[in-house]
């Protein structure tokens, strides 16, 4: 093992290389390894997110479906659904990465964050066509996985396979599908609002207007969310209201970001090194002491 895949836990290196800034808040990432020449890691967060959801799968989901299983069976369950869902969202993340790549638009690598992933884009696509390209080919993977599981469920229910397989895949089939259908939501930045940003991109060819309005969907989404989330808070269902509320503001802060970032990079890009130097310098001969020029 090389000292680059050896795994640790390094300070927030990815801050600033996430497409959506607010994607690196969390902290600290956990480096895994390099597939395909992308670099792979978590994001600490996940560690705990990874605990919850084997848990509401050990504790909730699979007892309610696959009743009459022994305790440690539903964990075995959990922690092999998790493990699933970790690897479909790296394979959707590669999807998009491998893309890009590609179309020539520099990857950086791949993280695991809270509510998923984020492939770490270190420019933007340079035309509306690339863009959809990129966006589409996440959502389009984690259908095909999520067939593919469904299809693995059908056959290891036919050749009646232990019930914690069987339960596994189904899950498997089930979220992979939850993830592309909830990614193609049109709101910036998710694979969504990246696709609905391209097609107004490709309409008016104005990259700076088609943001903006993107991301005022994306941030109105988010509203939605945190006010459904109210909702559920004030009905009594805790849990799901405080999920939503974090993801309602999580997507408030990425497509502000998202657009602040194009902003920035709109401003510095083309402008030549002269417009941020002074071009007629006043100099001083290097024997001079530092207090005749001060003083002069
Ligand atoms: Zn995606």
């Amino acid at each position: 093992m090389t000292e680059r895949e050896r795994p640790h836990v390094s300070p927030g290196p990815s801050r600033s290389r996430a497409p959506g800034g607010a994607l690196g808040v969390f902290g600290g990432r956990l480096r895994l390894g390099t597939i395909l020449g992308f670099e792979v890691g978590v994001d600490a967060s996940w560690i705990l997110i990874a605990v919850l959801l084997s848990w509401s799968l050990a504790a909730g989901f699979f007892p309610a479906r696959f009743p009459d299983l022994a305790v440690p069976t539903y964990w075995a369950m959990g922690i092999a659904g998790t493990l699933g869902l970790f690897l479909s969202v790296v394979l959707h993340e590669l999807s998009h990465s491998l893309i890009a790549r590609r179309h020539g638009v520099e990857m950086r690598g791949i993280t695991l964050f809270l509510f998923g992933g984020v492939a770490q884009m270190g420019s933007e696509p340079q035309t509306p066509k690339a863009e959809f390209r990129i966006a589409i080919a996440g959502p389009i993977a984690s259908v095909i996985i999520g067939g593919l599981f469904f299809l693995l469920s059908l056959g290891s229910a036919a050749a009646s396979a232990p019930t914690p397989v069987t339960g596994v895949l189904t899950y498997l089939g089930l979220i992979n599908m939850v993830l592309a259908i909830f990614n193609l939501v049109p709101a910036f930045p998710l694979d969504g609002g990246r696709v609905f940003r391209a097609v107004l991109w490709h309409m008016k060819g104005d990259l700076r207007w088609a943001t903006r309005i993107a991301s005022q969907v994306g941030s109105g989404f988010g509203m939605v969310l945190i006010v459904l989330g109210a909702m559920s808070l004030f009905s009594g269902n805790l849990i799901a209201g405080m999920w939503w509320i974090l993801i309602g503001m999580f997507l408030r802060g990425a497509a502000r970001k998202s657009y602040q970032q194009l902003m920035v990079r709109r401003a510095l890009e083309g402008e030549p090194v002269s417009r941020f130097m002074c071009a007629d310098p006043t100099t001083v001969s290097p024997d001079i002491s530092l207090s005749s020029p001060v003083e002069d």
